[in-house]
């Protein structure tokens, strides 16, 4: 209560309502990992070697990350004879791709069914979402992949009671535009997923799927390769030379690993590099990253699983402006995350950002106090990834070389899902360069404007941190957001643009 002493306009969230007993939140973290579960659980596959010598490709794919990876078996599935080669800085899955919460959502974009969206083409990406996840899972059942798919659809929770009419205009919306939906009251929501916070939900049975992470990863390179993609690991690209303009010579790419240095030329490139340096100046300062923390419980126990229900396992989201996602794993663990987004002056990645012990206390808590059934639960593992945030936080989309080199990312929380959407994005702009016509996917707004770029530092953390307060405060307002939430919504920027 301290903390609120003289702040008289400002609101307890839930959270801080009904903090656990301390005992049990140290008991609950006492024999936690700092591992990833996902990674852990897919067991370590051989690292494919580094690329040792000059090579020439018809697509060169940058990055092993869901994005590069959907790219290179795309391509190969669109143009069979072509000789796609991916580079890897490290290994295929270690970064965001092998550590997201595995909640694969239809949207394209954030919060657009929340009703705090703004969008020109939501109509049509609203019905392309669905198509890209169709499509997914299509993939999955035709390649094989072992990933641990799972059609659950998504609940979004309202936690506070102002948070009731966000959900019941979703609703409403839903309803007009013919999308199944089920609205659920406080009572309802609560005999389906016992939790004492909740206060209505809306069941969207079409809106996502759960996914093993770090298995679609490994499953996507094992399924590209298979292809005839040739995937080298272990190989950073440190720069790229454009060919002149006019000219039709291939684009360079400079690479070094354990095996020395070498150079891929290709045809075409597609870089699928996301929070990391953006190997063409002009998008450097298009994404930032933003450190999102996850935790997972031990399997919880039929009997555990049977006082929470929770009967259709979908992925949970709470209406907060700082929110919550979380879901079962196979094996009946609750992989639990969110609340906290936390940006690093200078914009970094970096293993020193993972551990974090005041947030995974934090996100502890927040997990019992949803849960209060886990008391006496231990904790396998906490970790945390880089999510790779645009000024207008929904995918963008670059190009160069006259549009023989593509670059999306910028996917923030979505990433997913819009990185098979965007691979087939830059896949068919390539087409666009060989004299097709544009597709419904490269004539939208979305993928035609890149978002403006964020400020230099000091300005860009400045920026970050007012946001994040704003975004603090507006939890603690009954969701009422201020003016520079308001103008940044306004402008197409901002957490939910
Ligand atoms: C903790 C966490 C939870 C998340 N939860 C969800 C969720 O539930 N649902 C959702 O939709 N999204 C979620 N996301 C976001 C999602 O994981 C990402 O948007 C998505 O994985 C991005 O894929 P990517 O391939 O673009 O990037 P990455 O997975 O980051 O892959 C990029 C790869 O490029 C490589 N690379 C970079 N530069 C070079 C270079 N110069 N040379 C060679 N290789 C290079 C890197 O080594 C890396 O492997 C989450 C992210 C995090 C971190």
């Amino acid at each position: 209560m301290a903390r609120f002493a003289g702040m008289a306009r400002l609101q307890q969230t839930v959270f801080e309502r009904n903090v656990p007993a301390r005992s049990v939140v140290d008991h609950a973290l006492g024999g936690t990992r700092h591992a990833v579960f996902w990674q852990d659980d897919a067991g370590t596959d051989d690292i494919r070697p580094a690329l040792s010598a000059p090579t020439r490709a018809d697509v060169a794919v940058v990055g092993g990350g869901y994005t590069g990876l959907w790219s290179a078996v795309r391509a190969k599935q669109r143009h069979p004879g072509a000789r796609v080669v991916l580079v890897e800085a490290r290994a295929v899955g270690w970064a965001a791709s092998g550590r997201n919460g595995g909640l694969c959502m239809a949207s394209l974009a954030p919060d657009r069914e929340s009703g705090r969206g703004r969008s020109d083409d939501s109509g049509s990406l609203t019905r392309l979402g669905q198509e890209n996840l169709a499509a997914m899972e299509s993939a999955v059942g035709e390649l094989g992949l072992a990933c641990q798919w799972e059609r659950t659809g998504l609940v979004d929770l309202a936690i506070e009671p102002h948070q009731v009419d966000l959900l019941r205009y979703a609703a409403a919306r839903a309803t007009r535009d013919g999308v199944p939906h089920t609205y659920l009251d406080r009572a309802k929501m609560r005999a389906e997923i016992a939790s004492p916070i909740y206060e209505a939900g809306l069941v969207r049975p079409d809106a996502g799927a759960l996914v093993h992470p770090a298995r679609l990863a490994a499953e996507l390179a094992r399924a590209a390769s298979e292809l005839g993609v040739e995937i080298f690991e272990q190989t950073r690209v440190t720069r790229l030379t454009l060919p002149g303009r006019g000219t039709n010579s291939d684009v360079v790419l400079w690479t070094t690993s354990p095996a020395g240095e070498a150079t891929v030329r290709a045809d075409r490139v597609i870089l699928g590099t996301s929070v990391f340096p953006s190997l063409l100046r002009r998008y450097s300062r298009h994404t930032l990253p933003v450190y999102d923390y996850a935790l997972a419980t031990e399997p919880l126990s039929a009997e555990l699983l049977g006082a929470i229900g929770w009967r259709g396992r979908q992925g949970l989201t709470d209406l907060a402006n700082r929110s919550h996602y979380y879901r079962l794993t196979a094996d009946n663990r609750m992989v639990f995350s969110g609340h906290d987004a936390v940006y690093h002056p200078g914009g970094r990645v970096s293993r020193a950002y993972e551990n974090r012990p005041e947030t995974f206390r934090r996100l502890t808590e927040h997990l019992l106090t949803t849960f209060p059934q886990l008391e006496g639960i231990r904790l396998t593992h906490r970790w945390s990834g880089a999510i790779d945030v645009s000024t207008r936080s929904c995918a963008f989309f670059g190009q160069a070389a006259g549009g023989r080199v593509q670059h999306a990312a910028g996917f923030a929380g979505h990433g997913v899902a819009t990185s098979h959407f965007a691979a087939h994005v830059m896949l068919d702009r390539f087409d666009v360069v060989d004299g097709a016509p544009d597709t419904e996917r490269t004539a939208l707004p979305m993928v035609r404007r890149p978002p403006v770029p964020f400020p230099p530092e000091p300005v860009a953390t400045a920026g970050i941190r007012a946001t994040h307060w704003s975004l603090d405060r507006a939890d603690h307002q009954s969701g009422r957001r201020n003016l520079l939430l308001r103008s940044l919504s306004r402008f197409g920027l901002g957490p939910d643009s």
